[in-house]
C-alpha cells in the first residue's frame, strides 16, 4: 500500500508519500517560521493564508518527485484535528479536491496519533514496538502522558495544568530575544546553549511541582516561566510591568518585538541552559512516576517520547537514562520527524489501513482530545 499524507494543522505545510514498509518515497516540508516570528506567535489567519498559497504546489511537487502515477496511490491521509480551524480546513479541502479528482479515498488522521505512531514507523527499534506502550507527547500544543493500547485506543495518564512544554520553550526564546525567524524557539534555545556553552547551574530555577503535588502525574510551566522572567529583569536592573507578565503567562499574540536585551550572549546562553534543564528535569520527574506506576499495574515495557520537543538532545539523553533505570525500551522518532511533517500523517494513514480502522470522515475537529478519540469501526476507506 502507498499513502499520501497532508499536514497543515499548525504552522508547517507537510506532504509525503510513503509505503507500508516505512519507506519514504518523497516528501516536502515548508515551515512558516518567519510569519510566526513576525506575529510573535502562530496567527491562524496569516498561517492559513500561507498554507493555501503553498499547498497545491507542494502536493504536485511531492507526487512528481515520487515518480509515481496518482493511480499508484491507495489513499490520501489528512490531519483533520486537533489544530487551528482555518489551517486544518486548508489541508482538508485540498485533500478533498485531490480525492474527487483522482478517486483516491480519504483517511482521517488525528494529529497527535500521527506524532506517536511515527515511532512505530521510523524509530530505530520500530519493528519491536507493539501495543501497549506508554507515550510522553511533548509538543507545541500538548504535554501529556498516555497509555497506547491500540490504534485509536488511548488512555489518559496525566497532562499539563497550564502551558505545553513547547509553548514554554517558545515564550522563553522570545523573552531572550532569540531569532526565531528560521527555526522554532525550542530549536534556538537548544542551539544557543550548545553554541555558547550555556551553564545550567548558573541560575537556579525551581523544578515545578516538587512540593505536595510531587506524586501527581501532571505538568506545570507557569512558575518556571515567571522565574525566568524575574531573573532576566533582575539582571537588567529593570522591573517587570504587568503587560509583560500577561504576555508571558497568557500567550497573547502581538506583533511588536521584545525590547532589546541588555545581556551578554553568555548570560543569555546560561539562562537558556537553566530553563532547558529545569523544564526537562520536570518532564523526567513526572515520567519517572508514570513508569513506576506502569510497572506495578501492567506489563508495559516500552516508552515513546514524541512531539516537537522530543527533537531536543538533552531530553532524548535524559529519557534514555530514565528508561535504563526502569528497564524500559525507549523509542524516539528521528529528530527530523519529531516536529510536524507529512510523513507521520502518511504513516498514520498506512497504520489505519493495515489495521482495517481507516475512516474517511474528515470533519474538522480543532479540539479533539486523544484519549476521547475512539475509532469508529465502520471501514469506509
Ligand atoms: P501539537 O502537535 O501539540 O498540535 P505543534 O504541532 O505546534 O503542536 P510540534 O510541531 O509537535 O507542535 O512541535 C513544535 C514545538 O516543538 C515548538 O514549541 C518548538 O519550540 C518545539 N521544539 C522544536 N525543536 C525543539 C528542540 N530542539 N528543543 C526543544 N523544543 C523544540
Ligand atoms: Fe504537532
Amino acid at each position: 500500500k502507498i499513502v499520501l499524507g497532508i499536514e497543515t494543522s499548525c504552522d508547517d505545510t507537510g506532504i509525503a508519500i510513503m509505503d507500508e514498509s516505512g519507506r519514504i518515497i518523497s516528501e516536502t516540508l515548508i515551515t512558516h517560521s518567519q510569519l510566526v516570528a513576525d506575529w510573535g506567535g502562530v496567527h491562524p489567519h496569516e498561517i492559513s493564508k500561507a498554507h493555501k498559497k503553498t499547498l497545491d504546489g507542494a502536493i504536485e511537487e511531492t507526487i512528481n518527485k515520487s515518480n509515481l502515477q496518482t493511480s499508484d496511490i491507495d489513499a490520501i491521509a489528512v490531519t483533520n484535528g486537533p489544530g487551528l480551524m482555518s489551517c486544518l480546513r486548508t489541508g482538508v479541502e485540498a485533500a478533498q479536491q485531490l480525492s474527487q479528482r483522482t478517486n483516491i479515498p480519504l483517511i482521517s488522521v488525528h494529529h497527535l496519533e500521527a506524532h506517536l505512531l511515527i515511532a512505530r514507523g521510523l524509530s530505530k527499534e520500530s519493528s519491536n514496538l507493539q501495543f501497549p506502550f506508554l507515550v510522553l507527547l511533548a509538543s507545541g500544543g500538548h504535554c501529556v502522558i498516555v497509555e497506547a493500547n491500540g490504534i485509536g485506543d488511548y488512555k489518559f495518564i496525566g497532562g499539563t495544568l497550564d502551558d505545553s512544554i513547547g509553548e514554554a520553550f517558545d515564550k522563553i526564546a522570545r523573552l531572550l530575544n532569540l531569532d526565531v525567524s528560521v527555526n522554532s524557539g525550542g530549536h534556538e534555545i537548544e542551539r544557543i546553549v550548545k553554541l555558547h556553552d550555556g551553564d545550567p547551574k548558573q541560575f537556579k530555577f525551581p523544578i515545578p511541582m516538587m512540593g505536595p503535588k510531587r506524586s501527581e502525574i501532571s505538568f506545570s510551566f507557569s512558575g518556571l516561566k515567571s522565574s525566568a522572567l524575574w531573573q532576566v529583569r533582575k539582571l537588567e536592573n529593570s522591573t517587570i510591568n504587568n503587560k509583560e507578565l500577561n504576555l508571558l503567562v497568557m500567550n497573547q499574540k502581538n506583533k511588536s518585538q521584545n525590547p532589546k536585551l541588555n545581556l551578554s550572549t553568555k548570560v543569555v546562553a546560561d539562562l537558556a541552559a537553566s530553563f532547558q534543564s529545569t523544564a526537562i528535569a520536570h518532564l523526567v520527574d513526572k515520567t519517572d512516576i508514570a513508569l513506576k506506576k506502569c510497572k506495578q499495574n501492567r506489563n508495559i515495557k516500552d516508552l515513546v517520547v514524541c512531539g516537537g520537543v522530543a527533537a531536543n538532545m538533552l531530553l532524548r539523553d535524559e529519557m534514555q537514562t530514565l528508561c535504563n533505570k526502569h528497564n524500559f525500551n525507549l523509542h524516539l522518532p528521528p529528530i527530523k520527524y519529531c516536529t510536524d511533517n507529512g510523513v507521520m500523517v502518511a504513516w498514520a494513514g498506512l497504520e489505519k489501513l493495515k489495521s482495517g480502522l481507516a475512516t474517511s470522515d474528515v470533519t474538522l475537529k480543532p479540539r479533539w482530545p486523544l484519549f476521547e478519540y475512539t475509532i469508529n469501526t465502520s471501514q469506509d476507506a
